[in-house]
């Protein structure tokens, strides 16, 4: 272990560091001052595991200007929630059909 904590396995693309990038996703993300979620409860955004979010939540998420940069964020970080429109099970699926 390195005097930073990280050992070198954490260095590659699948390592701490990998997965920290991933998280952090694009580094712009300018494209949330567009959101039209700004300023309504986030919580409506993250139902509970094996609830389906409110209708007026994905409405919302329809016509929302930013909604490719969210999916895109949310593709890349595997973030919870309701990202651009979509489920985390919707971009589970979305995933698997991109690999294939
Ligand atoms: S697409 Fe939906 S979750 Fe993403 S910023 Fe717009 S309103 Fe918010």
């Amino acid at each position: 272990m390195t005097a930073a904590g990280h050992r070198s396995s954490d260095r590659g693309p699948e390592g701490e560091l990998g997965r920290l990038a991933r998280r952090l996703g694009p580094l712009d993300d300018e494209w949330r001052d567009g959101a039209a979620c700004k300023g309504l409860p986030a919580g409506a955004f993250f139902p509970e595991r094996g609830e389906l979010p409110a209708a007026e939540v994905l409405g919302v998420c329809r016509s929302c200007p930013v909604r490719r940069p969210c999916l895109e964020y949310a593709l890349a970080t595997g973030d919870p929630g309701v990202w651009g429109g979509t489920t985390a099970k919707e971009r589970r699926r979305l995933r698997r059909g991109s690999a294939a």
